[in-house]
């Protein structure tokens, strides 16, 4: 698509991506048919297809609307339409960069902006988040059925093992995950110390700032990146592997640590290498197939629940990593369930179930019927988004993966653990 850049953008970093992006969509509409918000509302302007040509507007300088925001808004940010394009359109910087400039062109009203400011105050901050978790889980009773569901009951983390082994790799606590479920991040500590590998955690990293990125404040989540870093840095310097991310969305955002701070002097190099050592569970899993089997090859594998595994946008579209997980399912012995339209979302995509709660709940309930339509005993996932979102529309347990993992490695000392 041929693009004349406006002159008000021709002098910013962010309009020149955004146009050489836009250059390479040929319009063809492959990508519509995988668009979950087209294939729900059918409106060619909630199409990554439409969408494009709204930002190819504003880019050559028409007038942006609350309509043009309003469809940019209803976007997930899920990628599918990136994972079906034949042109390498990068349709998620795209549209990255098109929030800011409509948002600039187009501004919200003040109480929209203190909501979102609100919401990213609140849970990027695990003190903050627990004590709202804490409170709405002491009134639950009193609360609405809808409102009660999307609650998720407390879950208790185990022990964290306390050997110290010579390979050593990071996991990052992040800010929503520690308080909703902790056994998460333990559960994937138990399986490496189980194949010879400590994890670490550097007390003073945080939320990976993709709750800030997806609400538009991207300096605030580049400081978040660089907090990170610092936080890091002398682990990475102490020889650390990998440093490990078991929430894919949070992964996908550590990732491109080296594009979002490529014009920082002081951190482009440090943060191209903390990318670098990004890693998915999966991933690390993958490399370390072999002491893996040998070690599952030790634990009963009889009578396991069939599971049906949901896999992440962030981690299917965003971090391309697809197969892998119900692979290493299958290695530890479960049996996985079909799932039909497994390449759509679910609906959660970070603040999207808060700020568009409508469409966000029909594609849960679309989800939730795929995942349970061939009668899995419970459904796994990869993302804590996605794991609290499906847990408030299914009704069979929902469970990160890497916990489905450790507990195959526990039945050889705890035989009734799965
Ligand atoms: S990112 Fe997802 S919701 Fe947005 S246009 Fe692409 S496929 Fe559609
Ligand atoms: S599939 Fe790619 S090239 Fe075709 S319309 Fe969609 S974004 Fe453009």
């Amino acid at each position: 698509m041929q693009t004349q850049l406006a002159p008000s953008l021709k002098d910013s970093p962010l309009g020149r991506e955004a146009e050489s992006i836009v250059q390479k969509c040929v319009h063809c509409g492959f990508c519509l048919a995988t668009c979950p918000t087209y294939t729900l509302v059918g409106d060619e302007l909630d199409s990554p297809r439409g969408r494009i040509y709204l930002m190819k507007q504003m880019l050559e300088g028409a007038p942006v609307t609350e309509k043009t925001r309003h469809h940019l808004d209803r976007c997930l940010t899920c990628r599918a339409c990136e994972t079906t394009c034949p042109s390498g359109v990068q349709y998620g910087r795209l549209v990255d960069a098109g929030r800011v400039i409509a948002e600039e062109k187009a501004p919200r009203t003040w109480a929209a902006r203190a909501m979102r400011w609100g919401m990213r105050q609140v849970l990027a901050r695990p003190s903050l988040f627990g004590l709202a978790t804490m409170s709405g889980r002491l009134a639950k009773p009193f609360l609405p059925a809808t409102l009660a569901k999307k609650l998720p009951g407390k879950r208790m983390a185990g022990p964290w093992p306390a050997s110290a082994h010579a390979r050593t790799m990071i996991v990052l606590q992040g800010c929503v995950q520690p308080v909703l479920a902790p056994d998460i991040n333990a559960a994937f500590a138990r399986v490496m110390d189980a194949l010879g590998v400590s994890v670490r955690v550097a007390a003073s990293a945080g939320c990976c700032g993709a709750l800030d990125h997806h609400l538009n404040a991207h300096d605030a989540s580049r400081q978040r990146a660089r907090d990170n870093i610092d936080a890091w840095w002398s682990l990475v310097e102490a020889g650390a592997e990998a440093i490990v991310i078991t929430a894919s969305g949070c992964g996908t955002q550590v990732r491109d640590y080296a594009h979002l701070l490529q014009d920082d002097a002081l951190y482009a190099s440090r943060a191209a290498k903390v990318a670098a050592l990004a890693r998915d569970p999966a991933e690390v899993l993958q490399a370390e197939r072999d002491r893996l089997t040998e070690r599952l090859s030790a634990a009963p594998a009889s009578g396991l629940p069939r599971v049906a595994f949901h896999s992440p946008c962030s981690l299917q579209h965003g971090l391309k990593i697809r197969g892998v997980v119900e692979a290493l399912l299958k290695l530890a012995g479960y049996s996985l369930t079909s799932v039909p339209d497994s390449h759509l979302c679910c609906g959660s995509a970070g603040t999207y179930s808060l700020l568009q709660a409508e469409l966000s709940q029909s594609l849960l309930e679309r989800k939730v019927a795929a995942l349970q339509s061939d009668a899995p005993a419970l459904i796994a996932t990869a993302n804590i988004g996605c794991l609290t979102h499906i847990e408030s529309g299914a009704d069979r347990p929902v469970r990160h993966w890497i916990e489905l993992i450790d507990a195959r490695i526990a039945t050889m000392r705890e035989p009734s653990r799965i």
